[in-house]
């Protein structure tokens, strides 16, 4: 389906989900995800995500010749300065379009030479950040969505030969320039930052740099988001499902994995002290308490398929509780590391013959990673797919503290109770659950502006979460209950 056609079927289902709520309500399968009605003001954001312009975008950024990070600054033409004046410039004229609130910086700083990087060298994250109605009070909530816009071949350090990269990644900072133009005229409670991003191919390091900025002043990122080749719908062995994309959504298992160790010559750093709090303090404790797939990683990426695939009927969003793909990795990770919630997107199968790849023909095989294999009409999809995600959760309030599920008795319901919330817009909370072993909630109910409940459900057979509502019907990630024991 073309991308038009599916912006307006996502209008269109509005009635049709409506009708079906009551059905819907009244069934022992009860799925939380079609009862809602849709928000109306998502599908204009959606219409506003043009494939044309994207696939202009995705050209201009090929046609820099290479954006490797260590490749020429200065030129106007090529190179990754050149790059990045571009994209700073292109958000400018959409911040400018949109009414002004998008704010747009260049982050720069120097990072050392390293394993993949022969001397120091100046690298600048290109950041849009949206301020939501939370943004300068304490309860101050942040989404980042992300691509990055160096570029490699064959060699990673090749910092002059042609590296064009269209899917990896022009596919992901086109889909986040254009989420950023499609969002900037809205208002909502989160506070969005669209970042292009250098250095991943060196070593995640545009992200590093922000996450670890992030972690020192321990700002509440609720979810971050790479999207990271998602160019295609094609895979080399003949593979072919425009309809699909990947998430990774992993849950990080704290009690596993170490603690940052900050080693005992010098002192630790705000990020690496602040990263072992959030990890002792948020995810250790889930973890010790059953909830190792209920971490806000998991969560977040709950959300983004239920939000996806119901804005977007006839889309699946496969959600694959690993890191990333073998022998790969992303600009999700230095967010996951820090204990944030944090994901990747990526098509569906991939043609490693257009990645990084030196541009050449061989037995008849085109080798390189250029625009002529990019289905721009795919990568508008997958930007409807993250704009739905964080458009929802930024409507959404915080989610629930202190929530708990109460095991002091032998009994065959459930009693869930949590901190009653100050955020402004709340209008009540959620009780879902689903069985073991499934991915997605399966059930819900809206139980009140209240702070304990029971249910009939047996709290031995199936695994809770606790959300809070908008008064426009968006709900937060799932808090999972911890036991309150004798
Ligand atoms: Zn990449």
């Amino acid at each position: 389906m073309r991308p038009h056609t599916l912006a307006q079927a996502a209008a269109l289902t509005v009635a049709l989900l409506l009708s079906a709520t009551a059905q819907a309500q009244n069934s022992a399968g009860f799925k939380p995800n079609a009862a809602d009605p849709l928000d109306p003001r998502v599908a204009p954001m959606l219409a506003d995500v043009s494939a044309a312009r994207i696939a202009q975008h995705i050209r201009t950024l090929a046609a820099f010749g290479t954006r490797h990070t260590a490749s020429d600054t200065k030129s106007d033409t090529r190179g990754i300065g050149a790059a990045r004046r571009w994209i700073e410039r292109q958000l400018k004229d959409c911040s400018a379009r949109t009414g002004g609130r998008l704010q747009v910086t260049m982050e720069a700083f120097i990072e050392p030479a390293g394993r993949r990087l022969s001397q120091p060298t100046e690298l600048v994250n290109v950041v849009a950040t949206l301020p939501g109605a939370s943004a300068g009070t304490p309860r101050e909530r942040v989404l980042v969505v992300s691509g990055h816009y160096d570029s490699r071949n064959t060699d990673v350090m090749d910092a002059k030969g042609e590296a064009p990269g269209a899917n990896d990644d022009a596919s992901g900072t086109a889909a986040v320039m254009e989420m950023a133009c499609a969002m900037a005229r809205q208002n909502f409670d989160a506070t969005l930052v669209f970042m292009a991003v250098p250095g991943e191919e060196q070593g995640l390091l545009g992200a590093q740099e922000w996450a670890r900025r992030a972690r020192a002043r321990n700002l509440n990122v609720e979810g971050m988001i790479t999207n990271d080749i998602i160019g295609s719908s094609h895979g080399d062995g003949g593979q072919h499902d425009p309809k699909r994309l990947r998430l990774f959504a992993d849950g990080f298992d704290p009690v596993l994995r170490q603690l940052v160790n900050t080693g005992s010559n010098r002192p630790p750093s705000d990020d690496e002290v602040n990263t072992n709090a959030a990890i002792r303090s948020q995810l250790q404790p889930l973890a010790v308490a059953g909830g190792g797939d209920d971490l806000p990683t998991q969560q977040f990426g709950r959300h983004l398929k239920a939000q996806g695939e119901r804005y977007l009927p006839g889309f699946s969003v496969d959600l694959i509780e690993r890191r990333d793909r073998y022998l790969r990795g992303g600009d999700h990770l230095p967010f996951l590391e820090r204990g944030y919630a944090a994901v990747r997107i990526s098509e569906p199968f991939e043609d490693f013959r257009h990645q990084h790849q030196d541009l050449r023909t061989e037995g008849g095989v085109v080798y390189g990673d250029l625009p002529e294999f990019v289905d721009f009409g795919y990568v508008a999809d997958v930007a409807r797919v993250n704009l739905v995600g964080l458009a929802t959760l930024a409507w959404a309030p915080s989610p629930v503290k202190d929530a708990r599920i109460d095991a002091r008795e032998l009994t065959n319901d459930t009693t869930l109770q949590w901190t009653a919330s100050a955020d402004p817009q709340l209008a009540g909370y959620r009780v879902v659950w689903r069985r073991s072993g499934i991915q997605q909630w399966e059930g819900a109910k809206d139980v009140g502006m209240v702070t304990r409940v029971t249910l009939p459900l047996s709290k031995d057979n199936l695994i809770f979460g606790i959300q809070a509502l908008s008064k426009a019907g968006h709900a937060s990630l799932a808090s999972y209950p911890l036991p309150l024991s004798r």
